[in-house]
């Protein structure tokens, strides 16, 4: 979440926030269509039918948004509320992004790079006048995201995610993962010593390996994150 108004994926913010908290969301953008970043637009939606007075915009790729319409909100799995409770005023909107960007959301410059993963997926940096920072949600082995953010001056962070240890950098790369050996890689790749790297979306059943195993990549700011954490960029 960024400035309590602009969702980065919508994953478990349902039972993260409270109905207030998400009341204040104006804005989601989301990084790809898989399951766990965007089935709780669909209960985020249901919460705050008669909690806004404006849509929330759900911004990304037209492919990913059409995606999100034909297996998600398709009044089949779950009613669409890009109609409900009237077309006129909707409580979800979908705002697909441009070709090319960058755009404006939430007061910020977003541009993106698409990422490898096995369905269309990007990922994001996010700028103000001072300062920007990276944010790649599933990503494996991929290459001009880290172009995008090694060319940033003012970037002063990047989220990025590590799923599964080493040992199972087969599984990581079949599924679109990351290992924290693969990470090291990409880090390489970013060439940016001087910024934070925040690791996140480590899988349960492996956060003891993967605590370990991240421990030993030789990066001088590398911060494994476990929820709640609020930083100022
Ligand atoms: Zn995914």
């Amino acid at each position: 979440m960024i400035d309590e108004c602009l969702l980065l994926d919508a994953g478990t913010v349902s039972f993260a926030l409270s109905l207030e908290d998400q009341a204040r969301i104006d804005d989601v953008l989301l990084t790809h269509a898989h399951l766990d970043h965007m089935v709780d637009l669909a209960f985020l939606a249901d919460n705050m039918l008669d909690m806004r007075q404006q849509p929330i915009r759900v911004w990304g790729p037209q492919s990913v948004l059409d995606m999100v319409q034909e297996h998600l909100l398709n009044n089949r799995v779950w009613p669409d509320f890009t109609q409900i409770p009237s077309p006129e005023n909707p409580v979800l909107e979908y705002c697909p992004l441009p070709d090319e960007g960058p755009v404006m959301i939430a007061g910020l410059k977003v541009s993106w790079e698409q990422i490898n993963h096995p369905v269309y997926t990007v990922g994001y940096l996010f700028e103000n006048d001072n300062n920007a920072f990276l944010y790649s949600a599933d990503t494996s082995d991929t290459e001009a995201i880290w172009k995008l953010g090694r060319e940033c001056p003012k970037l002063r962070g990047a989220f990025i995610e590590t799923s599964f240890p080493n040992r199972l950098e087969g599984l990581a790369i079949g599924s679109g993962h990351m290992t924290p050996r693969m990470l090291e890689n990409q880090l390489a790749k970013l060439d940016r010593d001087d910024v934070p790297v925040y690791i996140f979306y480590m899988k349960q059943q492996y956060l003891d390996e993967l605590h370990t195993e991240l421990s030993q990549v030789p990066h001088p700011c590398l911060t494994v994150l476990n929820g709640g954490e609020i930083y100022e960029i």
